[in-house]
């Protein structure tokens, strides 16, 4: 099995779209990453959605609040093999051997080909690509320089998963109700206190892009700020964060989405302060179009099944 070979439909779309140079390396590369997502990712997704899901390790054995999150190794290995392909890094980032960047056609026909198998998995990959989104049209230079290469990661370097952190208890679609605090220090950076409600990816991401008020900030959306939350220290310890618990959720059960406490998390600021709001929902959008093209995976799947009658689909 091919999600890719077997969709001709697909490689007539991305004839018409790409390059042709681009054309000739994502048709290669798709063919491969299309037989991988119908056969190993497929079967390491089946035992995720049902006997692998994520595990909170809240304690260790002393006692001490680690906040880790389990994930199987099966879950590990999608990880890893869908980054190295460049799913979130080549839209921003020259692809070896070819001298340019790719695109977010080349990016949203592997999340296609991807929601096939694990549409799950697919919900932090576009985190990591809001992320990354973010932080090259807004991060300073020098947050560039630190994170950037890790977010954009294809092997070379320690890959850092994205996450966007909004909701809160009492503000979920009003996002303008957040409450949690940005206390300004004396370097320039930030600490953040309170709780974000519902974060995925929490505990796999290695940054989060997190909205929060600045003291003193007007009230609503115009007074809140993006900040980039590294959920680690330099030492390894957890960076004033800490996971209470996973939700119990009916599906995308692949993705450990938790409630999440700030106790003076150290925290960067992107952009303008008070302008978060605006950058976050510029992410969004292109998380919607993510969402998108992961239904069409679905539906394509559901198809599939349907025709014939494959035995895993019952
Ligand atoms: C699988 C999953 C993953 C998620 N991951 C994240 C994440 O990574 N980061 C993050 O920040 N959030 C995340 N969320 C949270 C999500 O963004 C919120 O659930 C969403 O914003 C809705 O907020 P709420 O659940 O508080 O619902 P509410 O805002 O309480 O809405 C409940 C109902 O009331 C309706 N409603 C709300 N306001 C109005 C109004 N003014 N007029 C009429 N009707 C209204 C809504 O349409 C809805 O039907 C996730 C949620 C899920 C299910």
């Amino acid at each position: 099995m091919n999600f890719y070979k077997e969709d001709d439909d697909l490689r007539e779309i991305l004839k018409k779209q790409l390059e042709p140079s681009f054309f000739v390396w994502a048709d290669r590369k798709l063919n491969e990453f299309g037989r991988k997502c119908a056969q190993e990712i497929d079967q390491r997704a089946i035992h995720t959605d049902r006997e692998g899901q994520p595990r909170l390790i809240k304690f260790n054995k002393k006692g001490e609040d680690i906040s880790e999150v389990w994930v199987n190794e099966g879950y590990r290995n999608t990880v890893k093999e869908t980054y190295s392909e460049g799913i979130a890094g080549y839209p921003h980032k020259e692809i070896p051997g070819l001298g340019y960047k790719g695109n977010y056609i080349y990016s949203l026909a592997q999340g296609y080909l991807l929601s096939q198998a694990e549409p799950g998995f697919y919900c932090p990959v576009t985190l990591t690509m809001a992320t990354a989104y973010l932080l090259d049209h807004y991060a300073s230079k020098d947050i560039k320089a630190e994170y950037l290469p890790h977010v954009l990661s294809t092997g070379e370097e320690e890959l850092y998963e994205g996450a966007t952190f909004l909701t809160e208890r009492q503000g979920g679609s009003d996002v303008g109700a957040n409450e949690v605090k940005a206390v300004a220090l004396e370097n320039g950076s930030y600490q953040l206190y309170g709780e974000k409600y519902f974060a995925s990816n929490a505990g796999m991401c290695g940054v989060a892009m997190v909205l929060a008020r600045i003291e003193g900030a007007p009230r609503g959306t115009k007074g809140l700020s993006l900040f980039l939350v590294p959920w680690r220290q330099k030492d390894g310890g957890l960076n004033g964060i800490s996971i209470r618990r996973l939700k119990d959720k009916l599906d995308v059960r692949a993705v450990p989405s938790a409630e999440v406490e700030f106790e003076g998390a150290e925290a960067y600021l992107i952009g303008d302060q008070n302008r978060g709001f605006y950058y976050m929902v510029e992410a969004l959008n292109l998380s919607r179009v993510c969402n998108a093209a992961a239904s069409v995976g679905i539906m394509r799947r559901a198809y599939r099944e349907a025709r014939s009658g494959d035995e895993r689909a019952i």
